[in-house]
């Protein structure tokens, strides 16, 4: 149509949801398939939490645009805790699914848009929705996809005192891998000489599946906005529930983001606002919960590595969060013969031809030329991987 704004032409529905409706498509007519395509938590909400969002159903108010205050309370609280920082309920921003809040910085903040991939999805056709340009930083595949820190001076370097949001994820989603120590605290260091604005997009964090997750934020207070929400590690993606957590620092842009929330969203829903609550507070169900929750992906995660490179494919042993990101490139001759010389058709003939539902790594900012693809470890029985492990975990 020619009405159509120009940002939004050409972009077509989110790459995960496609691929996870044409898996229906098939299932609709009777072909088994693997939904190792959309990333979604396999597993159910934590009890406690479901019963408090019970109790709340009749909460039907407006809430405050920035969030219910006691929330606010409780996410400053949780990053406290987790990741030896200093916020103040004031400080936090509560918004229908991190997705939006996402949008909105894009939205809001003038700067240039750094982003590494393989990335996230979303990131790009946000940018293009808004009509920003995106600074892409490729990583490479022998440093497992993680960005450098001599990668981020190079973006830097050439002109230091421009303004910068960076958009860094971990564990990630596509590869599962995330950043060691002394990676961060060598990011950290980058992002503080060039004063650069860290967006750190933690939603995976509580799923790390060994030793602990460590935020970024715990080197660059000053600079980090941490992201996370209910989504994964709460296994609530329908619920929409996203928060940011911002430094003093950026106060100006954290009122910003509220003035363009108060025009668009109001505020995110109430109930849910008092059950995510529960699930920040935390507690011994949440840590069973949170435990049995890493037992399954760390095993399942590990098993699949290991079957995958032992077929020959190139594969980052998984660290956290439930994705594993494929290279075909050792098949690339023998796929070349059968007419397969790109991730987008390596994922249409996978799906058509053994019903398994992978996404193009096409679909994560890698060139389409590529033979990387992401798996979502996902399509198994949550509620009875974690029924059989109440009981105690097996032995490793
Ligand atoms: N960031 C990453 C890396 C994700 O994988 C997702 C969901 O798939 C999101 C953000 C968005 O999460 P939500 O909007 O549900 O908080």
């Amino acid at each position: 149509d020619i009405n159509l704004n120009l940002n939004i032409r050409g972009l077509s529905q989110s790459a995960t949801l496609a691929i996870n409706q044409a898996s229906r498509d098939l299932a609709a007519q009777g072909r088994r398939v693997y939904r190792l395509g959309l990333g979604q938590s396999p597993f159910p909400v934590p009890e406690v939490v479901t019963e408090a969002l019970r109790q709340h159903a009749p909460e039907k108010d407006y809430l405050p645009v920035e969030g219910l205050k006691a929330l606010r309370q409780a996410v400053a609280d949780y990053h406290n805790r987790h990741d030896g920082v200093d916020r103040d309920a004031s400080s936090i921003l509560i918004g229908p699914g991190s997705k939006e809040l996402m949008f909105i910085v894009q939205l809001t903040y003038y700067g240039d848009l750094v982003i590494p991939t393989p990335s996230w999805v979303s990131y790009a056709p946000q940018a293009h929705i808004i009509g920003r340009q995106i600074r892409w930083v490729p990583t490479r595949a022998e440093n497992d996809w993680r960005l450098m820190p001599e990668e981020l001076d190079r973006v830097c370097r050439n002109d230091p005192s421009r303004p910068r949001i960076i958009i860094l994820n971990y564990p990630s989603n596509p590869t599962g891998d995330t950043y060691t120590l002394d990676e961060l605290k060598e990011l950290a260091e980058v992002a503080r000489k060039y004063r650069v604005v860290l967006l750190s997009d933690e939603i995976y964090g509580e799923l790390h599946h060994e030793g602990e997750h460590v935020s970024i934020a715990r080197f660059y207070p000053e600079g980090t906005i941490i992201s996370a929400g209910l989504s994964k590690w709460c296994g609530a993606g329908g619920w929409r529930l996203g928060t940011f957590s911002f430094p003093r620092s950026l106060r100006w842009l954290q009122d910003a983001m509220a003035v363009v929330a108060s025009e668009t969203f109001t505020s995110t829903s109430a109930p849910i606002q008092y059950a995510a609550i529960k699930a920040f507070e935390g507690g011994p169900e949440i840590e069973k919960y949170l435990d049995d929750s890493r037992w399954v992906l760390r095993h399942l995660g590990r098993h699949l590595w290991q079957r995958l490179s032992d077929m020959g494919l190139q594969v980052t042993r998984p660290a956290g969060g439930f994705y594993l990101f494929p290279d075909f490139s050792p098949f690339r001759q023998a796929l070349a013969a059968k007419g397969i010389e790109d991730s987008e058709t390596l994922c249409q003939r996978l799906l058509d031809e053994s019903g398994v539902a992978l996404l193009p790594g096409a679909a994560f900012g890698r060139p389409v030329e590529e033979l990387t693809t992401r798996l979502a470890y996902v399509d198994f029985d949550g509620d009875r991987a974690l029924a059989s492990l109440a009981e105690g975990q097996p032995g490793e």
